[in-house]
């Protein structure tokens, strides 16, 4: 008994070295074979190989493709940095290519793929990985903002844009209520989250805009013909001459030593201002004697004011 389960050990033992060497022989020969293949012929390989990869892998249990995952995950975790980073430079690069040569039809298929997963994995994040990524894709938005030039601002505004009136003109009425409902609950969530500072500043704007708009609506309603120019209106001439009728109601009078002109209040002793009054030296700094009258305004100077 013992001698027939040495013998079968055996026996396997050397099946086993066989088939080593076949498949030494076999792997040989296929490099021998890669060495001298042309570009092409290594393109319909590759090409073969990754269908034989894709249509396994659809096949493959999802027990499987934990181990697969596993594996991949393992050797990703003992690569080098450099190595690393060589690794997915080199696949951005694949992606680029592949997705430069795609036909529409594979670009469409691609970005519900791209869009499915993508809400699969966002269905199934915790709340620390979700906020892992939002802080993320935040600080990569930040980034990108930050490099862009004024072109590509302008070219990003004007597509963001361009999507948002597409979409407003394009939404159905539930969309219309359900976009209203997602601002609303955005905002109220920005009011609750807000300082006592941040709601001082906002309501003083909101005044300070809700004044600017009141004006403007008062102005526009005033008007007799919105078409007339704003000095042709009634209000604006009743306004023009009130003011010109106060204007003219201030007393006026001329500092008999600096010669400017002053409503009454600012003079002292009837003639002499009172910068002019406090001024003890002789002569008066701003005074004819002290060479500050410059005499008669030139007729090139003489301009009308009104
Ligand atoms: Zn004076």
């Amino acid at each position: 008994m013992e001698m027939l389960k040495n013998q079968t050990e055996k026996k396997n033992f050397i099946n086993e070295d066989e088939r080593r060497a076949r498949l030494d022989k076999k792997n040989e020969r296929a490099r021998a074979k890669r060495r001298t293949e042309t570009e092409e012929e290594k393109r319909k390989r590759l090409e073969k190989r990754n269908e034989k990869d894709r249509a396994r892998r659809r096949e493959e249990s999802t027990q499987d493709k934990k181990i697969r995952l596993g594996k991949r995950k393992l050797i990703y975790s003992e690569e080098s940095p450099p190595k690393r980073v060589t690794r997915l430079e080199d696949k951005s690069a694949l992606q680029r290519k592949h997705i430069l040569n795609e036909t529409a039809v594979q670009r469409v298929s691609r970005l519900a793929y791209v869009s499915t997963l993508q809400k699969k994995r966002r269905a199934a994040e915790s709340s620390e990985e979700r906020a892992v990524r939002l802080e993320h894709d935040n600080t990569f938005k930040k980034k990108q903002l930050e490099s862009e030039s004024t072109e590509q601002r302008t070219a990003r505004l004007e597509h963001i844009s361009k999507i948002q009136k597409k979409r407003l003109d394009t939404e159905s009425a539930e969309q219309r209520a359900a976009r209203l409902e997602h601002v609303n609950a955005l905002q109220k969530k920005r009011l609750e989250r807000e300082s006592s500072e941040e709601r001082a500043l906002r309501l003083q704007q909101m005044r300070v805009f809700r004044k600017k708009r009141e004006a403007v609506q008062n102005m526009v309603q005033s008007y007799d013909d919105s078409t007339a120019p704003l000095l042709q209106q009634t209000f604006a001439r009743t306004r023009m001459m009130k003011f010109h009728e106060e204007l003219s109601s201030i007393d006026f009078n001329i500092c008999s030593v600096c010669l400017e002109t002053f409503s009454g209040a600012k003079m002292t002793k009837s003639t002499i201002c009172q910068r002019c009054c406090r001024d003890k030296k002789d002569p008066k700094l701003y005074s004819t004697n002290n060479n500050m009258d410059p005499g008669e305004v030139p007729i090139e100077l003489q301009v009308s004011t009104q």
